[in-house]
């Protein structure tokens, strides 16, 4: 037999996760008027975790990860990322959002920038880098992700598969310690969702703080290391990929799963 110590073809990838705290919601709770959309949320992610969440649609996994870059205001509890406490202060809020990165679903490219042009934007305006060095970074990250010769095309010339790559290296030209995914290939063909699936994956493998709204399962498979199971504004459950799949604790992640799977 290999041994799986010595053999660099079955050795797991390097994907550990450290004890530091990367993020820190607890006792979260959030209103839309009346409606409680998020109740006493208690989650902490720790740097080169990868989280995937679940649940049914309405659950509130949306709201959740918007509240993290501060998309949607909390009204009561804590989010704490990066050690920076999100308040209403705006400052901390613009360090929280450069810090971390966000994928949706309909991608959200400019349409009227350059493929390049729209990983530069950030960087030159938001953080002054030289233009230069701004384009340099977006192709080494359009490169990562399999397109640098899309880079003079504009969104609208691209496949959403291509597109949502691009959303990706966008976001990473801005050097995020976390990635938040909301549901980044449910706008997909079939035929496009495992490209964007690979260059998560090879995300995961490089240590990225990663949380992820998908439905994907073979994803949350290979690389979560946890699976937050959401319904009604609370977290349900949570649990390694393995015994969440094979041995969910409470009925309405069964229900779930078995609508799913
Ligand atoms: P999910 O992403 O799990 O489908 P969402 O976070 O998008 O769920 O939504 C959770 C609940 O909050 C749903 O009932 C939705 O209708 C409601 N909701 C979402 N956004 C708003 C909003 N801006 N105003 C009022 N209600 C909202
Ligand atoms: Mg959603």
């Amino acid at each position: 037999m290999a041994n799986a110590a010595t053999s660099p073809d079955v050795a797991p990838p390097a994907m550990t996760v450290s004890k530091e705290v990367a993020i820190e919601i607890s006792g979260m709770n959030k209103w839309y008027g009346e409606f409680h959309v998020l109740k006493n949320i208690d989650l902490t992610v720790n740097k080169g975790e990868r989280i995937v969440v679940c649940g049914p649609s309405g659950s509130g996994k949306s709201t959740l990860i918007r509240c993290i870059n501060a998309l949607e205001k909390h009204q009561s509890g804590k989010i704490v990322v990066d050690g920076i406490e999100l308040t209403s202060d705006l400052k901390k809020i613009d360090e929280i959002r450069r810090d971390v990165g966000m994928v949706f679903q309909h991608f959200n490219l400019f349409p009227h920038l350059t493929i390049l042009e729209n990983c530069t934007l950030a960087p030159i305006w938001v953080k002054k880098m030289p233009k230069k060095q701004a384009n340099e970074i977006a192709m080494e990250y359009l490169t990562r992700v399999k397109i640098p010769e899309q880079a003079n095309k504009y969104p609208g010339q691209l496949s959403g598969g291509q597109q949502q790559r691009v959303a990706i290296a966008r976001s990473l030209c801005m050097s995020p310690n976390v990635m938040l995914f909301d549901e980044p290939t449910s706008a997909l063909d079939p035929e496009m969702i495992k490209e964007v699936l690979d260059v998560m994956v090879d995300l995961a493998q490089s240590g990225m703080t990663m949380i992820c709204v998908t439905h994907e399962m073979g994803f949350a498979r290979q690389v979560a290391n946890r699976v937050v199971f959401m319904d009604q504004g609370q977290i349900v459950e949570s649990n390694a990929p393995e015994p969440f799949f094979t041995n969910p604790q409470h009925e309405r992640t069964k229900l779930f799963l078995s609508q799913i799977l």
